[in-house]
């Protein structure tokens, strides 16, 4: 647990009591309501944050404002860039802090935490190398002696709202573009897990980072509802379920926002006879039980071609049944906990569903015990074979750790499958036949498609959702743009205007 934030207060029940970051420094909310912060392999409350009122809101939001218009807005490309470096730099300094803070909140594996707290400066550094790019145009026109050119300005003030799975990884997506492109931004991470994003803010005041610019609002929903409909707010940045990116579209187009989506997904993790198995074995696993499943981008739906059905459905049991499920903070531990007591609700619920719809456990489906750790959210993964793509385990998100298995005949077979769902994250296609993996890899209604391998992403190459999975891209080059607003400008350096009427002339 962390002792290093500058905000520690004890509270009288004895645990670390964290203000809301507001203009670089921690302050207590208007509202004075805190909520628990739980770790999940203990089930010990383990700190306490603010729950934001429409009054913190209101503050969040001019400060941003206010860094916006002053001293942030006279810094140039070249000194963000340099900023967002000292930042990573800063993250990479603190790694092995923010990586135990993130798994005292959500469970997650440390050694999956310790990886991804080191990736997150990459992003910074490759936002900051694009940061100094052109991404204005000098456009050839049709007419004489005038120049036009564009310019891409930051759009203001961002609100970015992070769900609980990946709470830093997620926000990182959005702070390297936001902040490269020249916006402030008020984070508003899941109630679930909080801290982490707290202490980032922190490091990034520490590294020089102008007050206001990067604030962090802590609450359950209703601080995240009020940014989306706030007017001072000019774009909301969201990464969570398919229902709240909907209530944050529909709030957000009465205002006009510019909305970026990141969702939920039902992802086909498709298996050839011609596939690797072993490796396509390992890729299913990793695909459904990385992070407990709880994994936007999760191979829920395991699509596996009929003739090699039996052989994949019983390796993929014993493997699953291998899989050591324990304490986070053991280097041994393959799978942690669910994040939370209603997800872990959830996915018993939808383990009772897939029984009674008919789908066949031939796995798991049990919560796990862990020694040591009585009260701590684990569960057995869990696969259901013989699954029909009707069936609610086929249709809607777990989130959590349950594979279903579903047979296709052929080729055409399993490409309906596949895009039978309303969803369009992600898939994966295992075959060794190379014009088969790329065609069917063009035939899927998804925004990122992996063959023989899974559940990959990178600063460089753009992430997101086709269909009800989400709106926009996230890293790559033009998730930059994404938080710009595109401005026209036309020079004369000709005569000037000759003929009111004849603008041409
Ligand atoms: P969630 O939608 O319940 O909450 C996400 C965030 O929105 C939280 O900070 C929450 O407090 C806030 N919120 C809740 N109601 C709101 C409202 N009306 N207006 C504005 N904000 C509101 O999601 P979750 O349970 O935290 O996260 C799990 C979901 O996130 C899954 O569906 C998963 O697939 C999705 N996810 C998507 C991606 C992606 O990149 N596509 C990545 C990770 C997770």
């Amino acid at each position: 647990m962390s002792q290093t934030l500058s905000s520690l207060v004890e509270t009288p029940i004895g645990v670390t009591r964290y203000g809301l970051f507001i203009d670089n420094k921690f302050v207590t909310p208007q509202t004075e309501k805190y909520i628990d912060v739980t770790n999940p392999a203990t089930g010990e409350v383990w700190a306490q944050v603010p729950d934001a009122g429409a009054e913190d809101v209101d503050l969040a939001v001019a400060s941003a404002r206010r860094a916006f218009e002053g001293e942030w807005a006279g810094w140039r490309a070249a000194d963000r860039a340099k900023f967002l470096i000292r930042f990573g730099q800063a993250i990479a300094d603190n790694a092995d802090e923010i990586a135990q803070l993130q798994v005292d909140e959500n469970g997650k594996l440390i050694r999956e935490m310790a990886g991804q707290a080191r990736l997150m400066p990459e992003y910074f550094n490759y936002y900051a190398g694009l940061a100094q790019m052109p991404t204005g145009n000098t456009n050839p026109l049709h007419l004489k002696d005038i120049i036009n050119y564009t310019v891409r300005e930051p759009l203001g003030v961002v609100a970015a709202i992070t769900p609980w799975n990946s709470p830093l990884l997620l926000l990182v997506w959005k702070l390297g573009p936001a902040l490269a492109a020249g916006n402030t931004l008020i984070a508003k991470p899941s109630e679930i897990t909080p801290v982490s994003t707290l202490r980032i803010a922190e490091l990034a005041a520490e590294a020089g980072l102008p007050a206001g610019v990067f604030n962090v609002l802590t609450g359950l929903g209703a601080p995240g509802a009020a940014l989306t409909t706030h007017e001072g707010v000019d774009k909301v940045a969201f990464t969570g379920s398919t229902s709240t990116g909907q209530a944050i579209a529909s709030a957000a187009g009465k205002s006009l926002k510019s909305v970026s989506l990141e969702l939920g997904g039902k992802s086909p993790n498709i298996v050839f006879e011609d596939a690797d198995l072993d490796s396509a074995l390992n890729g299913l696993i990793a695909g459904i039980f990385g992070a407990s499943g709880q994994t936007c981008m999760a191979g829920s739906r395991i699509l596996v071609q009929e003739s090699i059905y039996d052989k994949v459905v019983a390796e993929l049991v014993t493997r699953t049944e291998r899989i050591k499920v324990g304490d986070p903070q053991s280097s041994d531990s393959e799978m942690g906990t669910i994040a939370c007591q209603a997800q872990y609700d959830k996915v018993r619920h939808y383990i009772e569903v897939a029984k009674n719809e008919g789908a066949k456990l031939v796995a798991g489906g049990v919560p796990a015990v862990v020694e040591g750790f009585e009260n701590g959210l684990f569960m057995r993964p869990t696969v259901f074979a013989d699954v029909n793509n009707d069936m609610t385990i086929a249709r809607e998100e777990v989130f959590g750790p349950i594979a279903a298995v579903i047979p296709f005949t052929d080729e055409a077979d399993a490409i309906r499958i596949a895009n039978d769902t309303e969803f369009g994250l992600a898939a994966g296609v295992w075959s060794t036949n190379i014009q088969r993996a790329h065609r069917v890899a063009g035939k899927l209604q998804a925004g990122t498609v992996w063959i023989n391998n899974y559940r990959k992403t990178g600063y460089s190459t753009p992430f997101g959702g086709f269909k009800q999975s989400g709106v926009g891209r996230e890293n790559g080059p033009n998730a930059l743009l994404e938080y710009t607003e595109e401005k026209s400008v036309w020079v004369d350096t000709g005569q000037g205007v000759k003929d009111p009427f004849n603008p041409r002339a």
